[in-house]
């Protein structure tokens, strides 16, 4: 099933840093009603730069990538400018996970660990989110951007931190917050260029009210669900982190018999929101004592952006 949006799909995925939204209408040709949607989210010189800033020991960076690709996925739900973030916090070597994506396709993303609890971890084997993490919560917040600036709403689910990736978190807010099925694979590694993940994400569609020839019965949506997500459990990591493998490549290799329609997709990319007017803005809103607080004893004063790395030097008699 290919229709317009599937060429202009195909035609802006040679930026392979990107989220695709796509549904499914089913197996039947004639069924035209979305019944799944999904997503599609590949982060290649996204995650290679921020992790490669960064420089976090390889577990760390593992689901920090992992965190990035869910949160990408994710913040195509939305219709508004504004920001999506991801935020795990646990009582396990690594404190704190975060990732936030704007409406532009801006993505940020940085880790809080021990580094002695994580250096022993990574003795152990591979990077599992509860040994990783411990227990805590997770924190899905969609912060809807005023027109004059700022933030006018915000949504938020929290979760606990549970299951052995960060997708089952995702999955029982999904459950909670919509009551509707949905399923998660977050997948990340480290190759000759650095770091990259994806995501795929499907979700079933509420059913509208009214009478509708083409209306499914329950059992019939049911079978398409479990189709669904068969085929997505046939989804190798290996196919699934492809540059050369195109995203509308990979989903018509999936979902070719299940009405698969592509829609635009949208860019990713590593792009910090900090700037000199914030910061001091920011420094400009503290007293003078808590600015002597931040400075050392010459007066200097020095503020990193733990998202981009960038520095940025003021004296306290600057303000
Ligand atoms: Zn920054």
């Amino acid at each position: 099933m290919v229709d317009k949006s599937f060429d202009n799909a195909k035609r802006a995925a040679a930026d392979q840093s990107c989220v695709v939204p796509f549904y499914l209408t089913g197996e039947v040709a004639s069924q035209s009603k979305p019944l799944i949607r999904g997503r599609l989210a590949r982060l290649f010189s996204p995650a290679a730069s921020i992790l490669d800033r960064h420089a976090y020991p390889n577990n760390v960076s593992e689901v920090c990538a992992e965190m990035m690709g869910l949160a990408a996925c994710l913040s195509t739900t939305l219709k508004f400018e504004g920001v999506f973030t991801v935020q795990a916090k646990g009582d396990g070597a690594v404190k704190t996970l975060f990732a936030d994506v704007t409406s532009d396709g801006h993505i940020r993303s940085y880790a809080a660990f021990d580094d002695q609890q994580v250096a022993q971890l990574n003795e152990s084997g591979s990077a599992v989110l509860p040994r990783l993490m411990g227990a805590g919560h997770v924190a899905f917040t969609i912060d809807q951007a005023a027109p004059s600036g700022g933030f006018a709403h915000r949504y938020q689910g929290i979760v606990e931190l549970e299951g052995p990736h960060l997708g089952h978190c995702a999955v029982t807010w999904f459950k909670n917050s919509e009551q509707l099925a949905a399923n998660v694979i977050t997948v990340a590694q480290k190759t000759a260029s650095g770091w990259q993940s994806a995501a795929l994400f499907l979700q079933q569609i509420a059913e509208e009210g009214g009478q509708d020839s083409l209306k499914w019965s329950a059992a019939s949506l049911e079978d398409e669900w479990h189709t669904a997500m068969v085929l997505m459990s046939s989804a190798q990591k290996a196919e699934l982190l492809d540059a050369t493998l195109r995203p509308d490549e990979l989903l018509f290799r999936l979902f070719h018999a299940n009405g698969l329609h592509i829609q635009p997709f949208r860019p990713m990319s590593d792009h910090c929101r900090c700037s000199a007017e914030k910061v001091e803005s920011m420094l400009q809103s503290l007293s003078p004592e808590q600015r002597i607080d931040m400075s050392d004893e010459t007066g200097h004063l020095v503020v990193n952006c733990e998202f981009c790395k960038t520095t940025r030097s003021y004296h306290s008699q600057d303000f």
